[in-house]
């Protein structure tokens, strides 16, 4: 087993891209590869945390559902709690919700009114930052509940597709970019 410290570049390299998932058109970046791997996981949670300070944090946001993994992972590494922003429907107690616009028709995702205490200093992160309408959402869901957003933190950006644009305003960080 090696030790040498795995870079994004590693990381890249083990992203599988998957034509036409879940529909023609659209190049699925599979994630599960970089999962599987147990060097390659922790890299990619000690890069997405590294500004961070472990306790200077009071919570990690993550959306559903392949934002859970890595914000986690990200809040044991931060000794912060975790806050799942989910879709409509699927958070028991009560709920604001945000709906954004899709290709075709809207989402709505949701979070708990009492997530965090007003001033909360968080950090939102999902696994892939594409127009941007989900992780908007997501932060203006965060700003419903009073919470104060150090970094949007993206394991990959697909920089064609301009979600950073509408996310300028948030201190946005991406690792892997196409
Ligand atoms: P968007 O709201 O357009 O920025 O889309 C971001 C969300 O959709 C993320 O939660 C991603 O998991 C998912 N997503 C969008 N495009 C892709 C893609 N090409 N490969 C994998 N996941 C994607």
């Amino acid at each position: 087993m090696d030790h040498v410290p795995k870079t994004v570049q590693d990381i890249k390299n083990a992203i599988r891209n998957i034509p036409d998932f879940p529909k023609p058109g659209i190049q699925f970046k599979d994630i599960t590869p970089v999962l599987a791997d147990a060097q390659l996981f922790a890299a990619s949670i000690d890069l997405l945390t590294e500004n961070l300070e472990p306790g200077s944090v009071d919570a990690v946001v993550g959306i559903d559902a392949r934002g859970f993994i890595f914000a986690s992972a990200a809040a044991i590494k931060l000794k912060a709690g975790f806050i799942p922003v989910r879709k409509k429907g699927k958070l028991p107690f009560s709920t604001h919700e945000q709906s954004y616009e899709l290709e075709y028709g809207t989402n709505t995702i949701a979070i708990h009114t009492d997530a965090v205490k007003p001033g909360s200093r968080v950090v939102l992160i999902d696994d892939l930052l594409a127009t941007g309408g989900t992780a908007e959402a997501a932060a203006q869901l965060l700003k419903k509940i009073g919470a104060e957003i150090l970094e949007v933190n993206f394991l990959i950006e697909l920089s064609f597709l301009g979600g950073r644009e509408k996310m300028k305003g948030y201190p946005i960080r991406s690792l892997v970019v196409y």
